[in-house]
């Protein structure tokens, strides 16, 4: 099926492609060189709409490897992920050949694209090998699934909420002002993130919901932080909301 993508232009080169069931990828169009962050569910031919968009070379980079973000990689030769993510990618393909290259790349790498830099940055919680794509100039964080407003703590190669809370006070510390996240089209100020640190730190487990997801049983805990933007009656303008769903494994700590 040839691609029918639908984009959001978060900035005149960097945009948000829907897929089905509302799952983004992020293209960054360099003035050289080009990244395509995460591959979809990959039933449409998303080879097709990159090269039909994009003049420059390209990479393809896996910011996690879940099935919804690695599903398209067989549309290309190559793609890139953390070390340490290569066995969730394998695991979430199961036994279906894949005839793509996986190739590693590292936290701290710059990608240069002639007009902008792209760093990668480590994101482990939501899988241990979680990485971002930092935008420098464009201050822009593209964050996979580590930051989602509802944040997903189970299932294979997820980490503890411990090492999730490290991970989201280390990322506020990183030069960026806004993020995207890999199931919305919509760019989220910081504060999304410190909703999160609040909502762990706070954390009771008697105060969550039990509930069953994709056949897991999860609690979710909860944090809105309504009297942020009072000014407005605008449900819009509250950024600050964190709902983490895991098991009850991901809060031993030893
Ligand atoms: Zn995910």
């Amino acid at each position: 099926m040839e691609g029918r993508y639908f984009y959001t232009k978060i900035r005149e080169d960097i945009w948000q492609i829907e897929e089905d069931d509302g799952v983004c990828c992020t293209l960054i169009k360099g003035r050289d060189m080009a990244v395509l962050v995460d591959t979809g569910y990959g039933r449409r031919n998303l080879r097709a709409f990159v090269e039909k968009e994009v003049s420059t070379p390209y990479l393809v980079i896996n910011s996690h490897g879940h099935p919804d973000h690695i599903g398209g990689n067989h549309w290309f030769d190559t793609v890139y992920a953390l070390k340490e993510e290569g066995d969730v990618i394998r695991h979430f393909e199961g036994q279906e050949k894949q005839d793509y290259q996986l190739k590693e790349i590292g936290t701290g790498e710059e990608i240069s694209l002639g007009n902008m830099r792209v760093r990668v940055v480590p994101l482990p919680g939501h899988t241990k090998g979680s990485i971002g794509l930092l935008v420098r100039e464009e201050k822009l964080l593209i964050a996979g699934d580590a930051l989602n407003q509802g944040l997903w703590l189970f299932n294979y190669g997820s980490l503890s909420m411990r090492e999730l809370l490290e991970t989201l006070r280390k990322t506020v510390q990183l030069d960026f002002d806004t993020y995207l996240c890999g199931h919305s089209n919509r760019e989220y100020p910081k504060e999304g993130i410190y909703a999160h640190i609040h909502n762990i730190e706070n954390l009771k487990l008697d105060a969550c919901t039990k509930g069953n997801t994709i056949g897991f049983e999860t609690y979710c805990s909860s944090y809105r932080n309504n009297n942020s933007h009072g000014s407005g009656s605008s449900h819009e303008a509250n950024w600050e909301i964190s709902d983490i769903v895991f098991t009850i494994d991901k809060l031993k700590y030893e």
